[in-house]
This record gives C-alpha cells, sequence and structure tokens, in this order.
C-alpha cells in the first residue's frame, strides 16, 4: 500500500471549518463543553484546559473534578461541578490531564465514556485507557473520540514508539482504537480511523512547556462541542494552538497560560 494522502492544514480550511456566529445564536447553541480534568495533585490542568475550552467558540463551560475551586477562582463564567455524572448536559467532553489514575480518575472517565457526545482523551485518561485494557475496546463507541497523545503516551498506548514515519504511526493506533489521533510533537499529525491523515504546519519549539498540551485539548472539545467533526476539531485546534504559541513568543518566553491568553487575537483575526 503506497503513503496515504496527507492534507496539509491552511488558514483557509481552519476558516472553512470555523462554527459561524450567527445573530440569533445563544449560549446552549453555541455548544456546552465539559471538562473533567485536573485534581487536588494537579488543579492546573484543569484551569488550563478549561482556559482552552473558554478561548473556544463554544457558549458555555462546565468542569466537573476536584480543582473546582481553583477553576472557579480563575474562570468565574464556569460552572463547576464534583463529578461528571452531576455536571448536566454538554455537547462534548474533554477529560484527563491532570486527572490523576486512581480508582476515582477512573469512574469519572467511564462516566465520560458513557456519554453519547465526542470526547477528548488525553494524559491520565489515555494511561487509564491503558491501565484498563480498555484501548482496544472503544470500537463500540457511537459518538467520536479524538485521543491527544505525545511521543511516550503514544508509546504507552501501542508497544512501540511513532518512528520515523509518523502519519502512518498515527494511522496505525487511530484504525486500532477506532478514534482520531492527534499524535503531539514537534511535527504534530492527525489520522482518522478511516486512513485520512492532516498534518500541522504550524508548532513552534515555544510550545515545548509544561501545559500547553492542556490548553490544546480544552480548545479541541471546544471545537467538538460547536459541532465540528472530529478531525476537522482536531486539525483547527493543533493550527490554532501552533498560531497561538508563536504569537505568545512574541512576548518572550512563553508558559501555558501565555498560549490560552493568545488564542484570543488568533482566533479574532480568523474574522
Ligand atoms: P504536552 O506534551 O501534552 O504538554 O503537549 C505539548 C504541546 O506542545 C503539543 O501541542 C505539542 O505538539 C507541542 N510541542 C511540543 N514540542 C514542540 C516542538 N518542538 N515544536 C512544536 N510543537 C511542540
Ligand atoms: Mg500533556
Amino acid at each position: 500500500r503506497g503513503t496515504p494522502a496527507l492534507q496539509v492544514i491552511e488558514l483557509t480550511d481552519v476558516v472553512d471549518w470555523w462554527p459561524v456566529l450567527g445573530a440569533s445564536s445563544e449560549k446552549y447553541s453555541r455548544g456546552v463543553v465539559g471538562v473533567a480534568t485536573g485534581s487536588a495533585t494537579y488543579p492546573g490542568a484543569a484551569v488550563l484546559s478549561v482556559a482552552g475550552a473558554l478561548a473556544g467558540p463554544t457558549g458555555l463551560v462546565r468542569y466537573a473534578g476536584s480543582a473546582k475551586g481553583e477553576v472557579l477562582h480563575q474562570h468565574p463564567s464556569v460552572i463547576a461541578t464534583g463529578r461528571v455524572a452531576d455536571a448536566g448536559r454538554v455537547q462534548a467532553w474533554v477529560c484527563g490531564s491532570g486527572l490523576g489514575t486512581g480508582e476515582d480518575s477512573a469512574a469519572e472517565l467511564r462516566a465520560v465514556l458513557a456519554a453519547p457526545v465526542p470526547v477528548v482523551l488525553d494524559a491520565d485518561a489515555l494511561t487509564l485507557l491503558v491501565d484498563g485494557k480498555l484501548a482496544g475496546r472503544l470500537r463500540g463507541r457511537d459518538a467520536p473520540i479524538v485521543v491527544t497523545p505525545h511521543d511516550r503516551e503514544y508509546a504507552r498506548l501501542c508497544g512501540e514508539m511513532p518512528g520515523e514515519d509518523r502519519v502512518a504511526a498515527a494511522l496505525r493506533l487511530a484504525a486500532w482504537m477506532n478514534a482520531v489521533v492527534l499524535l503531539k510533537g514537534a511535527r504534530t499529525v492527525i489520522g482518522t480511523p478511516d486512513g485520512r491523515a492532516y498534518s500541522n504546519p504550524t508548532g513552534t519549539p515555544a510550545l515545548a512547556t509544561g501545559g500547553t498540551g492542556d490548553v490544546l485539548a480544552g480548545l479541541l472539545g471546544s471545537l467538538l462541542a460547536a459541532g465540528l467533526a472530529p478531525e476537522r476539531a482536531a486539525g483547527a485546534a493543533a493550527y490554532l494552538h501552533g498560531l497561538a504559541g508563536r504569537e505568545a513568543a512574541r512576548g518572550g518566553p512563553v508558559t501555558a497560560p501565555d498560549v490560552a491568553t493568545a488564542l484570543r487575537p488568533v482566533l479574532a483575526r480568523l474574522g
């Protein structure tokens, strides 16, 4: 089999895919995103993934988890609760960043997977999939799944590092998990279960700092909740996240909150 067609994401694609904010939009029609991230140990991951979600096009962010206090302090517009089961209706879930890998976290992941909506699985959610031997058992799920591993998380899921051919690596995992795979790194690529692949050209080493992946996961969830197809949500999120990293780097060394803040002017320029 030859190399599959690879689409390099362009700004015009992102503009095309971006949801239109009509005059009659209200917060529910813009989409509600649920964020199940963070823990007492890692409250910052919750704050950062919520920041990414709030920067996106959705109208409302619901947070479920034990970093409720920190999230509300940083982001008073969020509706927060302790558990996924108590969060109310959402159109997409983001799960995993800083979540922890204990039994409580596993229960929250199961609650997220039971919801009939698209989900983003990152970080500890990926570890929980491996530990619970669930990664190959997502096939029966109707609603889309996007997983966002970096190379080491990929290796945990697959048993081997992505290697030179990142596109082939993403496609292998996508087919096995029946999920869209956003394989993060210096060159981020996206693979779909049916063999389509995308490459993101906007990456910058400025993003190689703690917590930027959490911002990406939140933004991606917001795009899923807004109704984008999962591979488009993944492509647009990676593209805009890269631009935000570059924008933030103009002000000096970048931290993850700077990336979330820089998403606003980047999105404003989308028109
Ligand atoms: P994480 O590993 O979950 O913290 O996510 C890190 C984020 O930074 C991902 O979006 C990566 O694609 C991005 N990133 C890390 N290193 C680089 C790099 N050298 N060049 C471009 N993007 C990077
Ligand atoms: Mg990460």
